[in-house]
């Protein structure tokens, strides 16, 4: 139903499954805080559901379920469905790279008996949100010879944590007048990892500390640094929120909130189904989807022509027929709207935190720029999807015209022709440390997820 508060129409039934969901989905946050975490969760999640590897699955047959991991960044899962492939799929977009700061190539430094790693934040952040709060370092370090070091540190009670420091309030008075995006500067992103010296050095001694701490419990040098990732995210688990547990405040709901449901939908798709489902994770949509694992690159289309060759079919124009014959529900997630700051929404076109899946028919800023814009026919038959389905769903824009904007990664699969939507689940907060959303909309999308697995064709 359309622009309901989708709270009331579920019986208790419905409550419980919605409450285990969401408890599930909490599990793949706390585990999956990087995009590397994500496809490893997502990983084991597949295979958990009888999908295999595409290299293993030799050739592909209907009700094949196979999954495609690209540089350990992406992930792709799907199921083969009785139609040829040329007829298209039915896929599900999102993306499980978060807002975060990241450390710098050569980052460690010691200043005035303070050891530091230097950082460069990645994707729109408001940095004085990510100073004087528990953060936690993830990722991955690989030595020369390849070797790889996998860290998740400060997630686990025992587990230390790591600081940025804010300027205390008691000398703040010149701090406090600068404008909100300059309180905290780029340079300013420094964590703290440590303040022991090494004993009987006089330079550089906790730098010095520290890096044969590094040596002696990782096994890395200095300059494994170059070779890194490494993620600087908030500490902690995401918490039901409220009296009422009605909603989740977590680290990375954009675009995990999406991404967990649109892939639970194809693992959990049940029968044979006609047309082959999909569901695409992709890396990178945070600075723009650009390099080889975001979705400018031709990643998708190159393991869509792998498809087709494990399915025995030969010839480009079934790989173009394919994916322009395909139908997307690209998700991500909406602005929503937040009574505290009203003034920025046009509530006729806001998204409201309960009434279910949002669907924006176009995107982008100052004149629609950027945007995808989806058909009327498309948008027309994703309405009468979700209303034969009992889903709930609304639809709107990213605030009042002018105020802002922001792109998906929709365009870049309408490229090909193929019908594409804007979807998503309406977050407060967005691209803050903590991000608050619904319940209920988590349980629509998914719900829309299936449904749109299950009837969407190409018209
Ligand atoms: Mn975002
Ligand atoms: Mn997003």
């Amino acid at each position: 139903m359309y622009n309901k508060v989708a709270w009331n129409q579920y019986d208790a039934a419905e409550r419980v499954e919605l409450n285990t969901f969401a408890q599930e989905y909490k599990q793949f946050l706390d585990h999956g805080k990087t995009e590397r975490e994500c496809v490893t969760e997502g990983v084991k999640l597949l295979e958990s559901k009888g999908f295999i590897s595409l290299d293993k699955a030799g050739t592909l047959k209907p009700g094949d379920r196979v999954y495609v991991e690209w540089m350990h960044k992406d992930l792709m899962a799907f199921v083969i469905g009785k139609r040829p492939l040329s007829d298209g799929m039915n896929i599900l977009g999102a993306h499980i790279d978060s807002p975060r700061i990241d450390v710098k190539q050569n980052p460690v430094y010691e200043d005035d008996g303070i050891a530091y790693l230097d950082m460069h934040y990645y994707g729109g952040i408001k940095k004085y949100q990510w100073v004087a709060q528990p953060l936690a370092l993830h990722g991955v370090i690989v030595r020369k010879d390849g070797t790889k070091v996998t860290l998740a540190l400060g997630e686990d009670d025992a587990d230390p944590v790591f600081y940025i420091s804010d300027l205390l309030i008691h000398l703040a008075q010149e701090q406090m007048e600068k404008k909100a995006g300059k309180v905290i500067e780029g340079e300013e992103l420094n964590l703290i990892i440590g303040s022991e010296p090494a004993s009987g050095e006089e330079k550089e001694a906790v730098k010095k500390a520290l890096l044969t701490l590094l040596k002696d419990e990782y096994g890395i040098e200095e300059e494994d640094f170059l070779s890194a990732e490494l993620e600087v995210v908030p500490a902690g688990k995401s918490r039901d929120l409220g009296f009422d547990r009605s909603m989740i405040m977590g680290y990375g709901h954009d675009d995990r909130v999406c991404a967990y449901p649109s892939l639970r939908a194809v693992a959990d798709f049940s029968g044979m189904p006609e047309r082959t489902l999909c569901a695409i994770l992709t890396d990178k949509e945070e600075i723009g989807s650009v390099g080889a694992t975001g979705m400018n690159s031709h990643f998708f289309e190159n393991v869509c022509a792998e498809l087709m060759e494990a399915a025995g079919v030969s010839g480009e124009i079934h790989l173009r027929r394919m994916l322009r014959n395909s139908c997307m529900l690209s998700s991500d997630v909406s602005a929503g709207f937040d009574p505290n700051f009203a003034g920025v929404f046009e509530r006729k076109n806001a998204a409201f935190i309960g009434h279910g899946i949002c669907f924006n028919k176009f995107t982008g800023s100052r004149g629609k720029s950027g945007s995808n814009d989806a058909n009327a026919e498309f948008v027309a038959q994703v309405r009468r999807i979700m209303d034969d389905n009992d889903v709930d769903f609304q639809t709107a824009e990213l605030g009042k015209v002018d105020v802002g904007g922001g792109g998906t990664i929709a365009y870049m699969c309408a490229k090909y022709g193929m019908n594409v939507i804007d979807a998503g689940i309406a977050v407060l907060s967005m691209h803050a440390p903590y991000e608050l959303i619904s319940k209920a909309d988590l349980w629509e999308a998914y719900k829309a997820y299936l449904a749109f697995l299950k009837d969407a064709d190409n018209q």
